[in-house]
């Protein structure tokens, strides 16, 4: 075994009273100098020692602290931290008595921000206002209220939904640094992290660091502004999430020069492509080759959406051909809204009459995990088997992956047409 260390330590290797278990313990950093002066319109906290720190810095809520964790460490400095030089930390102690782990926690004034470094051996905490102002996050209704201090034209606000990188954008139209300032307002919900408010070519944005999908609304309200992070479903009448197979480390199957993860990917997005203008608000579980848990996908389908449409390949023997569409019996299906079963009818008829391909018909699954994890209308499009020479020849083909995806489209319009989704 080689160990590839972080920096220089010490080693020690013990083995157990029944010589069943050896354990290796590796040096421990050790902190033993912490200086807190105030300079340049910065707190500056400087933490010495031997090692290497690996520290990991978090700001954390109510009331607000900087909690610095640094693991295998030990530390002879007293409790209490001196900071009666600083500015925007209130005080600050040290914490021995996590085991091996050394904490720091500074409590800090709200409206500040942070950056580390490791240099020479010292860990550099710096602490500095943001200029944020005339603004409130209500953490409960998820609502950013700026002051109406200056005419906003809230009909002019745009919107770019960045949902599979984790943010959203809301941009002012009109140059607002002066009234609402800038830098980033660490909110710590569950729905909303933080928001990130910059200037730029005479229009601001409010970028808020979302942990879950939302949408968002900006609406007048008397003496304010409010900016109003909303479940989708609060939103859009139909909300689909639509489900690209496999990906990542992930390729699912393959055959015939081609592999699961890159198909299902390019059918998906053509047919979010084909849903745009339906009415229907399409979000996607990826639109690269990246892997989401299957189990994250079923919770985004409950947590966001109305119904969920997956699109995978089959693999079998090579005589298996054509397209089959897979459902579970949720617990929860009932006559008066669309059901997994209804959902996988309408898919499987719309790809057969649209390309002719063997008909497989729908099937129960109780095996898989994404059908079992989702509580709203779900199913799997086994589009044709990339083991099949003939089906292979077919899906490599660009047209008919168009084909494909708007009898998908279609079938997934008719579904949200014919039977209710709530
Ligand atoms: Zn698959």
């Amino acid at each position: 075994m080689v160990f590839d260390l972080s920096g220089k330590k010490d080693y020690e290797v013990k083995q157990s009273a029944d010589k069943k278990n050896i354990t290796i313990s590796f040096g421990k950093t050790t902190v033993d100098k912490i200086s807190a002066v105030h300079s340049q319109n910065k707190d500056i906290i400087t933490i010495g020692g031997t090692g290497s720190f690996g520290a990991s810095v978090a700001m954390t809520a109510d009331p607000q602290k900087i909690v610095v964790t640094i693991p295998n460490c030990q530390s002879n400095l007293k409790d209490k931290i001196n900071t009666d030089e600083l500015q925007y930390v209130l005080d600050g102690k040290v914490d021995t008595s996590k085991g091996n782990t050394v904490e720091m926690v500074f409590r800090v004034d709200d409206l500040v921000q942070y950056s580390y470094r490791e240099e020479n051996q010292n860990l550099i905490l710096e602490i500095y206002p943001t200029t944020l102002k005339n603004m409130r996050y209500d953490k409960n209704a998820n609502v950013l209220y700026l002051d109406k201090k200056d005419k906003i034209d809230t009909g002019s606000v745009k919107f770019e939904d960045h949902y599979l990188d984790g943010y959203f954008d809301v941009t002012l139209p009109g140059d607002y640094e002066k009234l609402y300032g800038y830098g980033t307002y660490d909110v710590k919900g569950t729905v909303v992290e933080n928001i990130e408010v910059s200037t730029k070519g005479g229009s601001t944005t409010f970028r808020f660091k979302q942990n879950c999908i939302s949408a968002y609304e900006v609406t007048d309200e008397g003496d304010s502004y409010a900016i109003r992070v909303k479940n989708p479903k609060e939103v859009y009448d139909k909300v689909l999430l639509l489900d690209a197979g496999h990906g990542g480390k992930d390729p699912g199957t393959s055959g015939n020069g081609m592999q699961e993860k890159n198909l299902t990917l390019t059918i998906a997005q053509k047919i979010e492509q084909e849903l745009r203008g339906s009415g229907i608000k399409v979000y996607m579980t990826r639109d690269r080759d990246v892997y989401p848990e299957n189990s994250t996908r079923a919770k985004i389908a409950n947590d966001i959406a109305d119904l969920m449409v997956s699109i995978h390949i089959n693999s079998g023997p090579e005589t298996a051909n054509g397209t089959e569409t897979l459902y579970q019996v949720h617990a929860n299906d009932s006559s008066s809204r669309l059901t997994s079963k209804q959902l996988a009818e309408i898919l499987q008829a719309s790809m057969i009459s649209s390309t002719g391909n063997t008909n497989r018909g729908v099937k129960l699954r109780t095996d898989l995990l994404i059908l079992n994890r989702t509580t709203v209308p779900s199913a799997i499009v086994e589009v044709v088997f990339i083991t099949n020479t003939g089906d292979a020849l077919k899906i490599s083909n660009p047209a008919y992956q168009d084909q494909v995806a708007q009898a998908i489209a279609e079938g997934i319009q008719e579904a949200a047409r014919k039977f209710p989704l709530r």
